[in-house]
């Protein structure tokens, strides 16, 4: 059962003297206890607003937010850490997201709930427990964060989000400021913490190889929308919306951090301006008449699988790695698929 749900979400920022751009055009996704549910798309494509719609930093223009059955009303960062600490975010840059000038004990052992009067004791022993979970010493408490690395900081902020007891963890890019071992080892961290204490994942990154290796399932966002949701493992070996075809196809960047889709023909559209149609169609190799004019709804082809495309309307047949797939392969000269961390 999901404890999570994001239903149609669109969200529409509004700039002065420009056109309004809708980051999020209705988005659609859950998260169950336990699970890992990674959200993937380019750069721009509207995770990380999706993200804070889901804990309710930012307001939805359209649709809603369901946590543990109830609906979610935007609120900003600190009133939404007190009304609703069971859904905790975790966020890109270690280095920001905690006081500098406070010890590591103290920023944990505020977000620990008072339920009745704690003693100083049980707190402390509290921390060091929470240090530990994540592969840090108790005694780490007693120090400030500019004495860690970025790794050990994302530990840290990983246990502070952990102090409030969670029954969902949003994780907006965690290891992207990470070098490649420190990634590794928070995936493996947050894979473990997901199982070991049935907290639900969602994980935003642009990193497929990350994704590959922890979410149980995965959502892909294009240009505002969820345009394919599936298993980890049925959306690797067999994807159904051609961009996934093409994220999955996509060449490794060189400084090794996540993939690029070069295998995709054009550029991606202006959001406040995007196509008619499937905003995919422009790129899309397989795109006919109707792609232009009619937007594809996320619909449900399969147990467990959704995609928005009109090549599966009827009802979706799992396809072998595609035409498009062999065809872009020998473009870029990669045959590889993705590996694990
Ligand atoms: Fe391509 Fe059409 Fe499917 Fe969009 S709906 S992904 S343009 S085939």
């Amino acid at each position: 059962m999901s404890i999570l749900e994001l239903r149609n979400v669109e969200v529409e920022y509004t700039r002065q003297g420009r056109q309004p751009v809708r980051a999020v055009a209705g988005a659609s996704l859950s998260v169950e206890a336990g699970q890992v549910v990674g959200l993937v798309g380019e750069t721009g494509c509207g995770k990380s607003t999706l993200a804070r719609a889901a804990v309710g930093l930012v307001a939805p223009t359209a649709g809603s937010v369901w946590f543990e059955g109830r609906q979610i009303r935007p609120l900003g960062r600190r009133a939404r850490s007190r009304a609703d600490a069971r859904l905790q975010m975790v966020f890109q840059n270690p280095f920001s997201s905690l006081n500098p000038r406070r010890r590591v004990g103290d920023q944990i052992a505020d977000a620990i709930p008072i339920l009745g009067l704690v003693s100083a004791g049980r707190r402390r022993e509290r921390v060091a427990q929470l240090l530990e979970r994540v592969g840090l010493p108790g005694s780490a408490a007693q120090r400030f964060p500019h004495q860690y690395s970025g790794g050990q900081r994302q530990r840290i902020a990983i246990a502070r989000a952990l102090a409030a007891e969670p029954s969902v963890l949003v994780l907006d890019e965690p290891l992207s400021s990470l070098d490649a071992s420190a990634q590794a080892q928070v995936a493996n961290l947050l894979k473990n913490l997901a199982r070991e204490l049935n907290v639900g994942l969602l994980l935003i990154s642009h990193d497929l190889a990350i994704v590959r290796h922890i979410a149980d399932v995965v959502a892909v966002m294009y240009l505002g929308l969820v345009v394919e949701t599936a298993p980890s493992r049925r959306l690797w070996s067999a994807p159904l919306h051609p961009y996934t075809e093409a994220l999955i196809e996509a060449i490794p960047r060189s400084d090794g951090k996540g993939w690029l889709p070069e295998s995709l023909p054009g550029e991606v559209p202006d959001p406040a301006r995007p196509p008619s149609g499937c905003r995919f169609h422009p790129r899309c190799p397989y795109a006919f008449d109707r792609c232009v004019s009619e937007p594809p709804a996320l619909s449900a082809v399969a147990p467990k699988r959704a995609v928005a495309c009109w090549l599966h309307e009827a009802g979706g047949v799992e396809r072998a790695p595609s035409t498009f797939a062999r065809m872009t392969r020998a473009v870029s000269g990669v045959g590889d698929q993705v590996d694990g961390v």
